[in-house]
């Protein structure tokens, strides 16, 4: 692939196109999304020694800042916005990295080198980083329109979810939360500690059952039914109902059952924002495609984070959501623009905060067989790990509470070394 000059000048940043926009002195590195891998990614030119204009734009009326905490600490009034965000202004100015906040781009000119963006804008470019992110999933249910019911992924939506949420604190109306995945259970967790009365819905028969053990997904249904909250399992919602102000008042189950509800979140998973890249003809498959490098076919477009879907080596696509992800990619964005292969093949891990726990996740159990437990999986504050095997490989492990044990298990799994399953079980044993 061709690379971006690290010691390319604002007067030279060009790519070697004798006619292009990218060659004009405006020409440099711009970055769609100024999120955790589009910051990731600006970061990591400058430390790989990119010397020319780099843009990080993003659509947000902010500069980039801290998503998890908007279903945790944030919302749980426990963070200021300095705390929140990523970087402060003159941290990107010193680094001569030029944010532009409220600018959304609309389309990609391969062909000019150049980003059109909302306000009719062209930016050329001579290397351009997709890290647009994800958006919530919404839900085709009819009702979903009614005021109160919301989804979660900007710093926005967590404004209005916690005003939603005080405005059913003082009137004593219910949260439901439709999907328990990881961002609803940690609203509602959140909910539970304003002490709000909080349903979770969930279709499936057990919470997190693509990604958790059935052990564990009962240890945390357990968790929040141990914290108040009203979990139903299995069910179907139906609609939506309002009330004649137009605020939601109750969720209707396909069972012909009614939850009355002051607030709605729906928590239903989250859909790469993948258009500007599928309309400039790059290949899209549940999010951009890209390489372990963070390569798309077009050697000047790179894409990184919760937009992407990456091509592993047996050709299958992995879309991952975890700031782990978006910060690797980003960093690996950065080396292919500037000509050298950084693959991104670590192990994957997430964590999740929900009341008094802390879950942490290494690795990928899909096709595990068996898994072991490290430690007691009890009542008690005390940490344990589920350990996932395939046959005698080790796979993923999720903990709880047990910091260290995820740690191990990331290194233990980087360098593809076993315990064998009793080792796993053995606390006493040494990982
Ligand atoms: P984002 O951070 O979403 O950044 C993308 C940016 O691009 C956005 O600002 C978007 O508005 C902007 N954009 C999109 N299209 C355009 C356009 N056309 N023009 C201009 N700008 C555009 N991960 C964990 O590992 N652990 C957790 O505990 C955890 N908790 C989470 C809790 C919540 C509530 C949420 C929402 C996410 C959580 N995540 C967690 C996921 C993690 O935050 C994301 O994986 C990460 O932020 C992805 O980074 P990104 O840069 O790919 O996308």
């Amino acid at each position: 692939m061709s690379a971006v000059n690290a010691e390319s000048s604002a007067s030279g940043g060009g790519t070697g196109g004798a006619t292009s926009e990218a060659n004009t002195p405006s020409a440099g590195i711009v970055i769609v999304g100024a999120g955790q891998a589009g910051l990731s990614c600006a970061e990591a030119l400058r430390s790989g020694g990119f010397v020319g204009p780099i843009t990080l734009l993003g659509d947000e009326a902010t500069g980039p800042y801290h998503r998890p905490p908007l279903s945790k600490a944030w919302l749980a009034g426990e963070m200021d916005a300095a705390q929140l965000a990523m970087r402060a202004p003159q941290m990107l100015e010193r680094k001569q990295i030029s944010l532009r906040t409220g600018v959304r781009a609309t389309a990609i000119d391969r062909a000019a080198r150049c980003l059109v963006l909302e306000n009719g804008e062209r930016l050329p470019y001579s290397g351009l980083v997709l890290a647009t992110g994800s958006r919530p999933r919404t839900l085709p249910l009819p009702g979903a329109d009614a005021s109160g019911v919301l989804t979660l992924r900007s710093r926005d939506d967590a404004s209005a979810l916690s005003e939603g949420l005080a405005r059913c604190a003082e009137r004593g109306l219910p949260l439901v939360v439709i999907g328990g995945g990881f961002i609803g259970l940690e609203v509602a967790a959140t909910a539970r500690k304003k002490g709000l009365p909080v349903t979770v819905l969930e279709a499936a028969p057990r919470l997190l059952g693509r990604v958790l053990a059935p052990a564990l997904s009962d240890w945390v249904a357990d968790l929040h039914r141990s914290h108040g909250v009203n979990l139903m399992l299995g069910v179907q919602t139906a609609h939506i109902a309002a009330g004649d102000d137009g605020r939601v008042s109750a969720v209707a189950l396909a069972d012909g059952r009614s939850l009355p509800a002051g607030l709605v979140l729906l928590g239903v998973g989250a859909v790469a924002n993948d258009e500007l890249a599928a309309q400039a003809g790059l290949a899209c498959e549940r999010g951009i495609v890209v390489d372990a490098c963070g390569r798309t076919a077009d050697p000047l477009i790179v894409a990184a984070g919760d937009c992407t879907a990456r091509r592993l080596d047996d050709g299958t696509l992995l879309r991952l959501e975890s700031v782990q992800n978006a910060t690797e990619q980003g960093k690996s964005a950065a080396a292919a623009l500037l000509g050298q292969a950084r693959p991104f093949t670590a192990t994957p891990w997430f964590w999740s905060d929900q009341y008094d726990r802390k879950l942490q996740m290494a690795g990928l159990s899909a096709g595990a067989d068996h898994w072991v437990l490290r430690g007691q999986m009890d009542g008690g504050s005390g940490g344990f790990s589920v350990c996932h095997y395939r046959g005698t490989q080790l796979l993923a492990v999720d903990s709880v509470n047990a910091s260290k044990d995820h740690l191990l298990a990331r290194k233990l799994l980087d360098a593809g070394v076993s315990p064998t399953a009793d080792q796993a079980a053995d606390t006493a044993f040494d990982l």
